[in-house]
């Protein structure tokens, strides 16, 4: 019997967002989803953990993965390379895993490209001020560092239209159950479970006549404006 192929999530938005967070909230709520580790040129952050939450690699082994066609998709985010290892996902959907990528916008436009029927989830801070402040609380980025990502986020911030999905992470707890449902809804259909959320996907009939990358006018609905 023919096997369904998993779901491929992507989670995106600008660094402290809180991806981070409402990602471990998710892998809670749904620990059959598998989580896609990038290898990436960005030195560790105290805590991390190599395999785990990146694959810690050098410049010379990035370009040899990237040379050789192991990356799925990769780019170059606030001055580090980071890519997504691609066998482990293709194997992982063609078990009928669902998989989650926590990646930049640049990124998701790759996959979105060899992967039309992607579901593409942008997480938004209530405010640039309210960014600001989490990422000098996080502490991990020199002030240097925290200047490019908050620069960065202002281009980031201006491609969420191509996204199915935006979530706004005001509150954890709010933010990580608005997430939680559209994963579920995705994967399970949408059952009376997903009373949080809009239904902010058309059909997958409607899908596959898409434009796989709409432009910022197109009809992609987000999951705020229906609040
Ligand atoms: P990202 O993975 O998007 O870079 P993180 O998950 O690391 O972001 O979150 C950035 C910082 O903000 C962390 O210190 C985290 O604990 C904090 N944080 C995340 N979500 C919230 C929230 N809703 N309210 C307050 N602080 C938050
Ligand atoms: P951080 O350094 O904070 O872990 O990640 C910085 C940015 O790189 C975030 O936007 C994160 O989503 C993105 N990122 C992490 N892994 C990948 C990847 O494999 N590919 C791409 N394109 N971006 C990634």
């Amino acid at each position: 019997m023919k096997r369904n192929r998993g779901k491929l999530f992507v989670i995106s938005g600008p660094s402290g967002a809180g991806k981070g967070t409402l990602r471990r909230e998710l892998f809670k709520a749904i620990p059959e989803l598998v989580y896609s580790v990038s290898v990436t040129t960005r030195k560790p952050r105290f805590g991390e953990v190599d395999g785990v939450d990146y694959f810690f690699i050098s410049q010379s082994e990035f370009a040899r993965m990237r040379d050789s066609g192991e990356l799925l998709e990769w780019a170059e985010v606030h001055g580090n390379l980071y890519g997504t290892p691609r066998k482990f996902v293709e194997k992982n959907l063609g078990e009928g895993k669902s998989v989650v990528l926590e990646i930049d916008v640049q990124g998701a436009l790759q996959v979105k490209r060899t992967f039309p029927e992607a579901v593409l989830i942008f997480i938004l801070p209530p405010s640039q001020e309210e960014l600001s402040r989490r990422l000098h609380g996080r502490g991990t980025e020199s002030e240097e560092e925290l200047e490019v990502r908050l620069r960065n986020a202002q281009w980031e911030l201006e491609k969420k239209d191509i996204y199915d999905y935006a979530v706004v992470n005001d509150d954890v707890k709010k933010a990580s159950i608005e997430l939680i449902e559209i994963v579920k809804k995705e994967i399970y259909g949408s059952g009376g479970e997903a009373d949080v959320l809009p239904s902010a996907r058309g059909s997958d009939e409607e899908d596959g006549d898409k434009d796989p990358l709409p432009s910022d006018d197109d009809s992609c609905k987000k999951s705020e404006d229906d609040r």
